[in-house]
């Protein structure tokens, strides 16, 4: 299986960059985000919780998270692998992950990281929510709060990659079908 994280901030591309990966190599993608949204969108119970967390840019709570992503996993059984976006963005969201895959006796293969600076994050921000109509795009205190929480929460889930030599930086700016190039490249060098 080939399992991989697509890390980054928000407004990074990880969604954009899915799509292209999922493509190319066979993979089920898994945004936590959208899952959400889903559940926003269906009124569940979990869409209730999850919305009173993200209409702040808060991070929803590990246990709600790690149990949902889990059942996710859990509902492709045969898949060729995964591409994991917007999870883990804690590092206990990161060992939890870990501890599951080895139950299904696989791992995460790599962590690929869309690098871009924070300007161009608020601005690509702003840019979707006038198409996303995502609430949490089109406040700038949501947004800041959102790359504050990146920071302070999510970016040290590097480390824990970095420790397993899993960790692989990539330049997110400049034109997307460059950055799917670079994307392809990391991907088809983990078994050069
Ligand atoms: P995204 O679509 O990845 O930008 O996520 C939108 C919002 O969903 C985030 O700001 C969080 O409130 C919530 N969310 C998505 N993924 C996670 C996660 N792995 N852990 C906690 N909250 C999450």
């Amino acid at each position: 299986m080939l399992n991989i994280v697509l890390f980054g901030p928000p407004g990074a591309g990880k969604g954009t960059q899915s799509e292209r990966l999922i493509e190319k190599y066979g993979l089920v993608h898994l945004s936590t985000g959208d899952i959400f949204r889903a559940n926003i969108g269906g009124e569940t119970e979990l869409g209730l919780l999850a919305k009173s967390f993200m209409d702040k840019g808060a991070l929803v709570p590990d246990e709600v998270t790690i149990n949902m992503l889990k059942d996710e996993v859990s509902k492709h059984q045969g898949a060729r692998g995964f591409i994991f976006d917007g999870f883990p963005r804690t590092n206990a969201q990161a060992k939890a992950l870990d501890d599951f895959l080895a139950e299904l006796n696989t791992e995460i293969g790599v962590m690929l990281a869309l690098d871009v600076e924070e300007e161009e994050l608020k601005d690509r921000l702003l840019k979707r929510a006038k198409v996303s109509g995502r609430k949490d795009d089109s406040d700038p205190a949501v947004i800041q709060n959102r790359i504050d929480v990146y920071k302070k929460e999510t970016a040290p889930v590097k480390a824990y990659y970095e420790a397993q030599n899993k960790f692989i930086s990539i330049p997110g700016t400049g034109d997307i079908d460059e950055i799917s190039a670079r994307l392809y490249r990391a991907i088809d060098g983990l078994n050069a």
